[in-house]
């Protein structure tokens, strides 16, 4: 029997044409992607879709994509080899993770996108959402939970971030490097990550509120000015290794007593420290007060984190303990 591959489409540059108003917009189904790639058809493999959204990736909410979390887990069955998500490259960074937390199965869920939309030279969708299809298909590429697959290279969703607005090689995974390359056609995988136990996708609720905060140099803190009444949780992204400006310590340390605060870097790369400096607002000083260190996580991604332990209500203790284990 020749493996399945589910293929779900939310929109994106892959999907862009020429819209009324000027510019491209969301427009093709992932049947009418799949039809203009070439060599597709000769791959032992039969292909299932689901146009599921079609919109900007910035325009897709926590819910739509715990939405998709839901429909993987009911639709992906044993005849299934894995399942090919097709989506703007704006937000795959965070989606993709989002759907790692959710996805409990072998198969791998690999999200793929385009930089260049199918009207403009070069055009790469074709190619990447071919190898995201042999990724997908590929044994090689099981019980690596979900993988971001663009330009041959493969990433996990916990690492990969989206580099630069415009340039091919956008997708890097700056801790770790990429888990591995497309190659002639074949899935290599060189490095693999531990894989977490899947979290429960919450029924349809209202997502938690949870604000990301990037610290600034000079920052007076007006954005936390009362914050804990209005949120369920916060991210800061801190200076380097996790600081904050001494004049807003007290601030931080009054949310972290409303509601869980998580200590992220807003340096693009590297974990955030947790035994190095002493200073008022120092790492080791906000983590005192409360705050909990999101380890090699982007800001982006402890913050969907956060969101998917409060949705499942989780305690400040296992809150401590997921993002010790992230
Ligand atoms: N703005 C587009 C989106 O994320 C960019 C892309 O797909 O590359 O939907």
């Amino acid at each position: 029997m020749t493996p399945t591959v589910l293929v779900v489409g939310l929109g994106g540059t892959i999907t862009m044409t020429p819209g009324a108003g000027g510019g491209v917009t969301p427009a093709l189904s992932p049947a009418d992607l799949l039809a203009g790639v070439p060599g597709l058809a000769d791959l032992p493999v039969t292909l299932e879709t689901t146009d599921f959204r079609r919109l900007a990736s910035g325009s897709l909410g926590i819910d739509d994509i715990t939405a998709l979390a839901g429909l993987l887990r009911s639709r992906l069955g044993e005849h299934h080899a894995g399942a090919v998500v097709v989506q703007g490259t704006d937000t795959i960074e965070e989606t993709a993770y989002l759907l790692d937390l959710y996805h409990a199965g072998p198969q791998p869920v690999v999200v793929t996108g385009a930089m260049r939309h199918p009207g403009q030279a070069g055009a790469d969708g074709p190619g990447n959402l071919l190898a995201a299809v042999r990724t997908a298909a590929s044994e090689a590429a099981r019980n690596l939970g979900c993988l971001v697959v663009l330009a041959d290279e493969i990433h996990a969703a916990r690492r990969v971030r989206k580099t630069h607005t415009t340039a091919g090689s956008t997708f890097q995974s700056p801790d770790g490097g990429p888990l591995g390359y497309v190659v002639e056609g074949r899935p290599r995988l060189l490095n693999r990550l531990p894989r977490r136990p899947a979290l429960d996708p919450p029924a349809a609720t209202r997502p938690p509120r949870v604000p990301l905060l990037t610290m600034s140099l000079g920052d007076d803190g007006v954005l936390l000015d009362d914050l804990g009444g209005r949120v369920d949780g916060a991210v800061i992204a801190g200076f380097g290794g996790g600081h904050v400006p001494q004049s807003l310590v007290e601030k931080v340390q009054k949310l972290a007593e409303q509601v869980p605060v998580v200590l992220a870097s807003r340096a693009g790369s590297g974990p955030v420290l947790t035994e190095t400096y002493g200073y008022p607002g120092s790492e080791r000083d906000l983590l005192a007060r409360g705050l909990v260190p999101a380890g090699f996580l982007d800001p982006f991604k402890a913050r969907l984190l956060l969101c998917a332990l409060l949705s499942s209500g989780a305690t400040p203790r296992a809150i401590e303990s997921a993002f010790a284990a992230s």
